[in-house]
């Protein structure tokens, strides 16, 4: 299916590695021009040149925080009116909610909730003057199914879904998407650091780790990350102009309910 997006622009946060990268590398194989960020940038630039020879499409690379105003400043210096906006950061640490200080909430809703709301409020309004936009926002399905040692993802994310399920439906009318893709346990870095965690407090090998893992997933798998991509790119699609403010759970069937 040609998703008709070809020589549209996107910003991809957060995507020298993992699903931002994923995200980044699918939409630039349907011919959009991305720009994509990270703090680091050694592995931002390999990734930008494993997208462009893969693609041939124009990559732009800023090196920098999307969680800081200076951040934000330079991604959208380098594409005031992308067409898609794809948010993401990395997730805040795990841990216990009595040992959390101010501190720590703060920078998890700086982090998880007002950096995407930030990059949204900075690139609606001209998606809905020229009519299209795709805004997809990288959460957890820790949202729709809380995890006990991430309060503060569980927490922070959900306040983003809040304000996005209101936002949607503003700016759909202007052919403006607003959805929001909730990644179970995907194949990435992240994982693999997670992964290397747990191995060491069970005194297991990090392999042993991931077959727990896999066993106890209905898909008897781990998501790759390049599912994730296609499926971003997809919502992205000029024909998902009629979904808007939906939460899109890829999480091989882990999550138990009926709805
Ligand atoms: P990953 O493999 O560790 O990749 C994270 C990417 O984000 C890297 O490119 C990293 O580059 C960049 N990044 C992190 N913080 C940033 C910041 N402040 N500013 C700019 N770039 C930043 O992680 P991932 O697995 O793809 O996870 C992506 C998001 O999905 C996270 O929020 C994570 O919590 C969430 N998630 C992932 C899974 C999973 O199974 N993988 C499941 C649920 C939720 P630099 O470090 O160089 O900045």
């Amino acid at each position: 299916m040609d998703l008709g997006i070809a020589g549209r622009k996107a910003i991809v946060c957060a995507a020298s590695k993992g699903l931002g990268r994923a995200c980044a590398m699918s939409l630039a194989r349907e011919g959009v021009d991305v720009v994509i960020t990270a703090r680091t940038p050694g592995p931002l630039e390999e990734t930008a040149d494993e997208i462009r020879s893969a693609t041939g499409v124009r990559v732009i690379t800023v090196a920098s925080d999307i969680t800081t105003e200076a951040g934000r400043a330079a991604v959208l210096a380098a594409c005031p009116e992308p067409d898609i906006l794809v948010n993401n950061a990395g997730g805040p640490p795990p841990g216990d909610f009595r040992e959390w200080t101010r501190e720590h909430w703060i920078k998890a809703v700086d982090a998880n909730m007002l950096t995407p709301i930030e990059m949204i409020k900075a690139t609606v309004d001209p998606m809905m003057k020229r009519g299209f936009g795709r805004v997809i926002n990288i959460t957890s399905s820790s949202v729709k199914a809380p995890i006990e040692v991430l309060g503060l993802s569980n927490g922070a994310r959900s306040g983003l879904h809040g304000f996005i399920a209101g936002l949607s439906r503003k700016t759909v009318k202007f052919n403006v998407t607003i959805n929001n893709l909730l990644p179970g346990p995907f194949e990435t870095e992240r994982m693999r650091n997670n992964l290397f965690h747990i191995a060491n407090v069970k005194g297991i090998t990090t392999d042993q780790a991931r077959e727990l893992r896999r066993k106890e997933n209905p898909s008897g798998r781990l998501g790759d990350p390049a599912e994730f991509g296609d499926a971003c790119a997809f919502l992205c699609s000029a024909q998902m102009g009629y979904v808007t403010g939906q939460n899109f759970l890829m999480d091989g069937g882990a999550y138990p309910g009926t709805y």
